[in-house]
C-alpha cells in the first residue's frame, strides 16, 4: 500500500469521554470492563445507543459517516483486545475491501489458495481489474510461504483458515514479511484475540468478522480493522467514511454486548469442540476430521506453540460422499441446518452448497460450529444424522 494517497478523514475527532482503564488488564478482564462511559455519578455503566446522522457545530464528529459514540465504546474495546487502534465496518467484508482499496495497481499479493469465500473474490478482481499478481500458496506450508514472499508488496493471512482448519505459522511468516518490507493483514476471525493477537507478531491489521465470535449471537453482521500505525489508520478511515461501508449503532451496541461475554462463551465450546472432534474421528461414517485442537492433527503443535485456544470450528468429511453430507447436515435437529459460525448455537453445513467455495475443499466437507450447548445433546444430534 502506497502512502500517495489520503491523510486524514478531516474534521475534528470527537472527545471519548470513556473511562479510563488501569494498566496491564488480563484479556478476560478487559473485554468486560472497556468501552464504558466515565464514572461520574450516576453516570450510566453502558454506553447508549446513539441514533444521530449529525452532530451540532462547529466542533465534534460532525456528520455520522465519520464518527458516533457508540462506535467509539466497542472500536475501544476490541482496540484493547487485539492491542491497535480499532475502525468498525459495515460487514467484515467490507473491512477487508477497505484494506484491498488501498492496493495500488499492479500489487503483488501472497495470499492462501483458500480462504474466506468473499477474501477470494476480492484476490480474483484484483488480478482482473487492477492487473495484480496474487500468489496463491499452501499458507500451511512455512517455506512456500516464504519463498513467496520475495518481491511481493502484500501478504493477507487468514489462520486457522476458513473452512480448512490450517494454520498458518504466523510468528514465522509475519516477521519474515515484515523483514522484507510487506504489509501483512490477518484474518483474526477464526480465533479473535482472545487466542492471538497479530499486531502483537508484528501485522500491520487484524482483522475481525465481528459477526461471529465478538458479536456471538447470530444477530447482526459487522466487521473490524485493528491497526498500530497512524497513517495507515488514517487512510483507512478515510476508506470508511467515503467508501460509506459504516455500521448502525443499535448493531455496534448488540457486538459490544455480546464482547462481554467472548471469554466464557469460548471456553465452553471450545471445550465442546474439542470433545465433537475427538468423537467424530472415531465414528465409522467419519472419514476425516480437522480441529487444531486434536492431539492427532497435523497442525495441533504449531497451533498450541503460539495459540491461546483452538477456536471452537472443527470440519470433517463423511466417507459416503457429497450427497450424504448434505443429507446429514439435513438431519439434524439441535444443530441449526445455516451458514456462518461463532454464535452460541451449534451450525453445520457442507461448504460446497456455495458456487464459490475453493477447489481445494472437498465436496462432502461439513463446516461444524460448535456453540455453547450441552455437548451430549449435541453429541446425540450428530450421531442421529449421521445414521
Ligand atoms: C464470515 C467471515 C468473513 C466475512 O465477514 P462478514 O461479517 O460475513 O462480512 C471474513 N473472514 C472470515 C474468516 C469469515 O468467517
Amino acid at each position: 500500500m502506497s502512502k500517495a494517497d489520503g491523510k486524514s478523514s478531516g474534521g475534528p475527532k470527537n472527545p471519548s469521554n470513556l473511562h479510563e482503564l488501569s494498566e496491564g488488564l488480563k484479556p478476560d478482564s478487559l473485554i468486560v470492563a472497556a468501552g464504558r462511559p466515565e464514572r461520574t455519578p450516576d453516570a450510566s455503566v453502558n454506553p447508549s445507543i446513539s441514533l444521530t446522522s449529525t452532530y451540532v457545530a462547529p466542533n465534534g464528529i460532525g456528520y455520522g459517516r465519520s464518527g458516533n459514540e457508540t462506535w467509539t465504546a466497542l472500536e475501544s474495546a476490541i482496540s484493547g483486545l487485539e492491542g491497535g487502534k480499532t475502525l468498525l465496518f459495515s460487514s467484515g467484508l467490507a473491512s477487508i475491501a477497505a484494506v484491498f482499496a488501498l492496493l495500488p495497481a499492479k500489487s503483488t499479493i501472497v495470499a492462501s489458495r483458500n480462504g474466506y469465500t468473499g477474501t477470494m473474490y476480492w484476490l480474483k478482481r484484483l488480478e482482473s481489474e487492477r492487473n495484480c499478481d496474487v500468489r496463491y500458496v499452501n499458507i500451511a506450508d512455512t517455506d512456500e510461504v516464504l519463498a513467496a514472499l520475495k518481491g511481493a508488496n502484500f501478504l493477507w493471512l487468514e489462520s486457522p483458515t476458513n473452512p480448512a482448519l490450517e494454520v498458518a505459522d504466523l510468528p514465522k511468516i509475519i516477521p519474515a514479511a515484515k523483514a522484507l518490507g510487506l504489509r501483512v493483514g490477518v484474518d483474526n476471525t477464526f480465533a479473535t484475540g482472545l487466542i492471538q493477537q497479530p499486531l502483537s507478531m508484528g501485522a500491520d491489521i487484524s482483522m475481525n468478522s465481528v459477526t461471529k465470535y465478538i458479536a456471538g449471537h447470530s444477530d447482526l453482521i459487522m466487521g473490524s480493522l485493528s491497526m498500530n500505525d497512524p497513517d495507515l489508520f488514517a487512510r483507512l478511515e478515510l476508506e470508511r467514511k467515503q467508501g460509506g461501508a459504516i455500521p448502525g449503532s443499535m448493531e455496534v451496541w448488540l457486538a459490544l454486548r455480546g464482547l462481554r461475554t467472548l471469554d466464557v462463551r469460548l471456553e465452553r465450546a471450545q471445550k465442546n469442540a474439542l470433545e465433537l472432534a475427538t468423537r467424530l474421528s472415531k465414528h465409522p461414517a467419519v472419514q476425516s476430521v480437522r480441529y487444531p485442537g486434536l492431539p492427532s492433527d497435523p497442525h495441533h503443535a504449531r497451533a498450541a506453540s503460539f495459540m491461546k485456544g483452538f477456536g471452537a470450528i472443527i470440519s470433517f468429511e463423511v466417507k459416503a460422499g457429497a450427497v450424504e453430507a448434505e443429507r446429514v447436515c439435513a438431519a439434524s435437529k439441535l444443530i441449526v441446518h445455516a451458514t456462518s459460525l461463532g454464535g452460541v448455537e451449534t451450525l453445520w453445513e457442507r461448504r460446497h452448497r456455495w458456487q464459490g467455495e475453493s477447489e481445494h475443499i472437498s465436496e462432502s466437507l461439513i463446516r461444524l460450529s460448535v456453540g455453547i450447548e450441552n455437548v451430549e445433546d449435541l453429541w446425540v444430534d450428530i450421531e442421529q444424522a449421521l445414521r
